[in-house]
C-alpha cells in the first residue's frame, strides 16, 4: 500500500540520522520529500540515495538558527512542492550537554533559536496550508529528557519540553481543521549526531528496560507511523522510542 502518493513531505535536519532516515522512509512509501539542513555535500547525497531507489526528494539548504532562512525554506519547500506541503517533521535539533553555570548565553539563544523557534515559525507557515485543505499532519521530535530532569540537560530538555507542549497546543489549534500534530520522543539513538558521545551514549542506554542504544531507523518508523493514515484518530500524542526509559 502506498499511503503517500501525490503527497509531500518536509523533513529539517534530514542530512544526517533520525531525519535522514524518516526522509528516506518517507521517500520510499511514495512521498515527495524536501530533505533540509545546512550541510550541502549531505543534503546533496541524501536526495541522490532517494532518487536512485526510485523515489522523489529536493534538497533546500538552510541554516534554522536564522528566522530569515527558516521563512526562505518555507517558502521554498512550497514553491518545490507545488504549493502543498501534507507532512511537516521538525527533527533538527541541537543538544549541548553541560553545568548550568558554564553555558553560554550564545548557546540558550542558539538551542532556542533551532529547537523552539524554527519549528514555530515552520508550522506557522506551513500549518494553516494544511488546515485550509482539512489534511496534513505535523511530528516533532523532542527527547526522554524533556519529560525529566537529568543534570547537564537542562538547557536541550527544556527546549524540547517546550516543543512538547508546542506539540499539545498545536494539536489543539489544528485539530479541528484536520491536521494531526503529534510528537516523538526518542531516548538514547546512535547517529552521527551522538557519534560523539562514544561510551557515554552506551552508559545512558544502560538505564533503560531495553539497555542498548536504539537506531535511527526506530525513530523514523514511529514519525511515519504518526504521519500516516493508520494513526488517523491521533492527536497531541507524544510517542516515546527510548527503549523505555520513562516507563521505569
Ligand atoms: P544529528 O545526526 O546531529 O542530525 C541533526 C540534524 O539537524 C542534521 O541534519 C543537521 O543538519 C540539522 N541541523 C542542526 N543544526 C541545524 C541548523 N542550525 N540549521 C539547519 N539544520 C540543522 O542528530 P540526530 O541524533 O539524528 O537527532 C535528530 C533529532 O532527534 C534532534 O532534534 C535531537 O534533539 C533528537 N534526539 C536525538 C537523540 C539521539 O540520541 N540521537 C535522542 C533524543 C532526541 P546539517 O548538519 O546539515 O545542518
Amino acid at each position: 500500500m502506498n499511503d503517500y502518493a501525490g503527497k509531500t513531505a518536509l523533513v529539517t535536519g534530514a542530512t544526517s540520522g533520525i531525519g535522514r532516515e524518516t526522509a528516506t522512509k518517507l521517500a520510499a512509501a511514495g512521498a515527495h520529500v524536501i530533505v533540509s539542513g545546512r550541510d550541502l555535500q549531505r543534503g546533496e547525497s541524501t536526495v541522490a540515495a532517494i532518487r536512485d531507489a526510485g523515489g522523489r526528494a529536493d534538497f533546500v539548504a538552510g541554516d534554522l538558527s536564522d528566522a530569515d532562512s527558516v521563512r526562505h525554506l518555507a517558502a521554498r519547500a512550497l514553491e518545490l512542492a507545488g504549493g502543498r506541503i501534507d507532512v511537516l517533521v521538525n527533527n533538527a535539533g541541537i543538544f549541548p550537554f553541560g553545568p548550568t553555570a558554564e553555558t553560554q548565553e550564545s548557546d540558550i539563544d542558539a538551542v532556542a533559536a533551532v529547537n523552539i523557534k524554527a519549528p514555530f515559525l515552520l508550522v506557522a507557515a506551513l500549518a494553516p496550508g494544511m488546515a485550509s485543505r482539512g489534511n496534513g499532519a505535523i511530528v516533532n521530535v523532542t527527547t526522554m529528557v524533556a519529560s525529566f530532569g537529568m543534570s547537564g540537560m537542562a538547557l536541550y530538555g527544556s527546549s524540547k519540553a517546550a516543543l512538547q507542549l508546542l506539540t499539545k497546543a498545536w494539536a489543539a489549534e489544528f485539530g479541528p481543521s484536520g491536521v494531526r500534530v503529534n510528537a516523538v520522543s526518542p531516548g538514547p539513538t546512535r547517529t552521527e549526531g551522538t557519534a560523539a558521545m562514544g561510551e557515554g551514549l552506551d552508559q545512558l542506554a544502560a538505564t533503560t528496560p531495553a539497555g542498548r542504544p536504539g537506531q535511527a531507523a526506530d525513530v523514523a518508523d514511529a514519525i511515519v507511523f504518526l504521519t500516516s493514515d493508520a494513526a488517523q484518530n491521533i492527536h497531541g500524542a507524544v510517542l516515546p522510542v527510548d527503549g523505555g526509559r520513562i516507563a521505569v
